[in-house]
């Protein structure tokens, strides 16, 4: 068992200095830590073959240790909407020295059981996409967010005298380091070398990936934003930042055509190798950013690419996936955590209820655990 308790994650403040305070208490997963144990094992060789620049790549990638975990219980800003994923320690002169990752397996199962294919049928533009996605979205969600927590934030050097991202990036920090690690993981998630390592049994893998991304990159995100608002969070400004990037670079070659059939719009990927390229080329930029502090360029890729929402398909968006009736955000219920005793008072065993009424839990948190009378 393990737990991450405390003032952590920066996301809420647009200054990323203040952490808010969650607890995540968390079983490990043996089984699925084991599996994914390779990919920690070769973080040294997904470095050296990164298409960062070569004075930015971490020269001894160490103490990076991945599990894939169950979680029993959550609270603060892990729930009740709760991340997939968690890497620490944010700061960087700490991660120099390692740094410590977990994905959250029953969570994702969770997700990926109870959101349906709905949305895939809706929004993917062909029969092909929709195949791909259901035989491979799960597997691929996952290994996007190991890539993502184990080798993606753990990647990279700071140049000699740069200061914390925090420092040189304010106010862009956090979407920048999202963007950094999720490029790491879309880079690599079309790579053989995952074949090879028979964490993944084809490039179809990734390949469902890439059709995910652009989906909600481009497209379904927008559900979670009001009509006529910004994007604001930083880990959705830069799924979009990421999205219209390479969208538009690969312009020109057609690598994403968008798609207008019965006044729908999709976004369908011509050239997977190509579209890999891009990911490589901005993972390169964003990393240069981070690691000379160019707070110029930093901002220009956001505010450009990563905040405004165009109009016009965002309520498209909207129409479409309100007929779907799925509410764009997942809320979890805790289990109830129930010591059993013996007769003396010492704790025998820990019964585990499923209570299934989310207001009811809320209302009993309020009552036990709140702090204003
Ligand atoms: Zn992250």
């Amino acid at each position: 068992m393990d737990y991450i308790i405390g003032f952590v994650e920066v996301y809420h403040d647009p200054m990323s200095q203040r952490g808010s305070y969650e607890s995540i208490v968390q079983i490990n997963d043996f089984e699925a830590s084991e599996r994914m144990k390779v990919l920690g094992e070769n973080a040294q060789w997904f470095e050296d073959n990164s298409p960062l620049l070569p004075n930015h790549k971490k020269k001894n990638v160490t103490g990076v240790t991945y599990k894939v975990v169950n979680t029993a219980g959550e609270s603060g800003d892990a729930s009740p909407s709760t991340p997939i994923g968690v890497n620490l320690p944010n700061s960087n002169w700490i991660r120099q020295k390692g740094s410590k990752s977990v994905s959250l397996g029953n969570i994702e199962d969770a997700y990926s059981k109870s959101s349906g294919p709905g949305l895939t049928l809706e929004f993917a533009h062909d029969p092909e996409e929709v195949k791909m996605s259901e035989e491979h979205g799960d597997l691929a969600g996952k290994l996007t967010t190991a890539l993502h927590e184990v080798l993606g934030h753990a990647s990279g050097v700071l140049e000699p005298g740069i200061a914390q991202p925090s420092v040189t990036l304010p106010g862009y920090s956090s979407t920048l380091e999202e963007a950094r690690a999720d490029l790491f993981a879309l880079y690599y998630i079309m790579d053989p070398k995952l074949l090879e390592l028979k964490v993944m049994p084809s490039l179809e893998v990734g390949k469902a990936e890439y059709d995910s991304y652009i989906r909600n990159g481009l497209m379904l995100q927008l559900r979670r934003i009001k009509p006529g608002n910004n994007i604001e969070e930083a880990h959705m400004r830069n799924r979009q930042l990421v999205a219209a990037w390479v969208y538009e670079m690969g312009k020109k070659e057609n690598v994403i055509e968008k798609v207008s059939r019965d006044g729908k719009t999709y976004y369908d990927i011509k050239d997977y190798e190509k579209l890999r390229k891009l990911f490589g080329e901005l993972l390169k930029e964003i990393q240069r950013i981070k690691s000379q502090g160019d707070a110029k360029a930093g901002k220009a890729l956001v505010e450009n690419y990563g905040v405004k929402v165009d109009q016009a398909i965002h309520k498209e968006v909207l129409a479409r996936s309100e007929k779907l009736n799925l509410p764009p955000y997942g809320g979890f219920i805790n289990p109830r955590l129930v010591p059993v005793t013996d007769s003396k008072g010492n704790i025998k065993d820990v019964r585990v209820e499923y209570p299934d009424d989310f207001t009811k839990q809320m209302l009993e948190y309020a009552k036990q655990f709140g702090f204003l009378k």
